[in-house]
């Protein structure tokens, strides 16, 4: 069974403006699914449709084998990354995951750590998150996500903006916490070499539409071509 369904899901803003159109596709577990479109093709609201922060206008979403009003029993196995990251600038990542334990009920002593070295911040110690480079402020949003351990991640455009270095480190990140963790993924850009050899499946998005659907190794034949 998938883990996620989605079928044929459409939103339209209360302007009339059809951001998704019709959009079909599942996810099964352990896979991490790449959504690459320009600007405005509609990855975000895609993902927020999914996240449960928007409601298809048409269409429905069946996850974990819930639908509908019974989505809310699922919503602590799904956790969102879209945009940027909410982070206590003041606070080091330690104290920014200890809040968010707090607010899950975890207590676990190890917790925390084990958090900190997935998304490879283990090393800077007190450190204000203020004083971080992007890349790391995007690797401690996704520790966040991870809080509570979700089955499924969703990443809108974590990538975007950062340097050459911190894509390196953000890419590392997601693939760890597929390979290693085995954690199902779903990951947004609107540039695809940023996510190329990092998905397992690929969709690209345009319009509002999902216009392919491509495993990695028919990309890589596709992109050789
Ligand atoms: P980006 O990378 O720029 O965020 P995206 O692929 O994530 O692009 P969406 O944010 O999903 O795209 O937006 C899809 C379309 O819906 C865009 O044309 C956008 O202008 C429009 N849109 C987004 N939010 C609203 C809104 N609140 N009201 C009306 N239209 C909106």
């Amino acid at each position: 069974m998938a883990l996620v369904e989605v079928k044929n899901i459409s939103f339209q803003y209360p302007n009339g403006y059809l951001a998704v159109d019709d959009v079909s596709f599942s996810i099964d577990a352990g896979e991490n699914i790449a959504i690459v479109g320009q600007n405005g093709a509609g990855k975000t609201t895609t993902l927020k449709m999914i996240s449960g922060l928007a409601r298809p206008t048409d269409g429905e979403i069946i996850m974990f084998g819930y639908r509908g009003g019974g989505l809310k029993n699922i919503r602590s196995r799904v956790s969102c990354l879209i945009e940027a990251p909410g982070v206590y600038g003041n606070l080091s990542a330690y104290d920014n995951l200890k809040i968010k334990c707090k607010l899950f009920g975890i207590q676990e002593k190890s917790y925390i750590p084990e958090i900190l070295e997935m998304v490879g911040l283990n090393h800077v110690g007190k450190k204000k998150v203020k004083h971080y480079s992007l890349g790391m402020k995007q690797r401690l949003g996704i520790g966040l996500t991870l809080v509570g351990d979700p089955d499924l991640l969703l990443l809108d455009e974590p990538i975007n903006g950062l340097d050459p270095q911190g894509i390196v480190e953000v890419r590392d990140t997601i693939l760890r916490l597929n390979e290693e963790r085995n954690m199902t993924i779903l990951v947004s850009s609107h540039i695809l070499e940023e996510l190329s050899k990092i998905a397992t499946h690929y969709g690209i998005i345009h319009n509002g539409s999902l216009l392919q659907e491509m495993t990695k190794e028919e990309l890589m034949k596709r992109c050789s071509e």
